[in-house]
């Protein structure tokens, strides 16, 4: 899910500076993943249960939220880098706060409650956005890269993160929350965008 101030155009900007710029910090190299854009089948596939906690799927993590802040997202689901399996991680900071990194293995949502309207996007679907309900409160319960397990809650921009994310694990995207006439608008635009080679 992107930043609400993300478009197209911040994201190139953001892509090209980081290029440009030599590695200064002793932090270990990350791998940038490109992000699938829509159209590809691993969106709406569901993905995985994860049985194997080990030193690749935390490095694997770390690298979702390096791709993840590279791209100025909250959030990105596995399937989106074409990783058909259930982890996600999301950071409503942004990456200001590495306290607020959360990994989540496996996760599912045990409460909900309350309704907000609000705008979302998705990494996959850049350029386009659309009001989506969810729930204003969420509690999630998942493992982390270690496979504790443990619950959050979250509120407003995190509680729709959560169900954003948890979304994608399940081949599910903001989209399909869409009235159809709305759906349909954005899914013939990005159908333009793949004719002229621009998707
Ligand atoms: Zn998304």
């Amino acid at each position: 899910m992107p930043n609400k101030s993300t478009s197209s155009e911040i994201i190139m900007t953001v892509r090209e500076t980081q290029a440009a710029e030599p590695q200064i910090t002793q932090a270990p190299v990350r791998t940038i993943h490109k992000i699938v854009k829509y159209g590809d089948p691993v969106l709406e596939k569901p993905g995985a249960t994860i049985k194997r906690f080990d030193a690749e799927l935390e490095q694997l993590a770390e690298d979702m939220f390096a791709t993840m802040y590279a791209s100025q997202g909250v959030g990105l689901a596995a399937p989106q880098i074409g990783k058909s399996i259930r982890l996600t991680v999301v950071d409503v900071t942004t990456g200001k706060n590495p306290e607020a990194k959360i990994v989540m293995v496996n996760p599912e949502i045990i409460h909900a409650e309350g309704e907000v309207r609000e705008e979302e996007g998705c990494l996959s679907i850049p350029g386009f956005r659309g009001y989506v309900v969810r729930p204003q409160f969420v509690t999630v319960r998942a493992q982390n890269a270690k496979g504790e397990t443990f619950e959050i809650r979250g509120e407003n921009l995190l509680a729709r993160a959560f169900c954003h994310e948890l979304d994608h694990l399940n081949g599910v995207l903001f989209l399909q929350h869409l009235s159809i006439l709305k759906r349909d608008l954005i899914r013939r635009k990005i159908k333009k965008l793949r004719k002229q080679g621009e998707w």
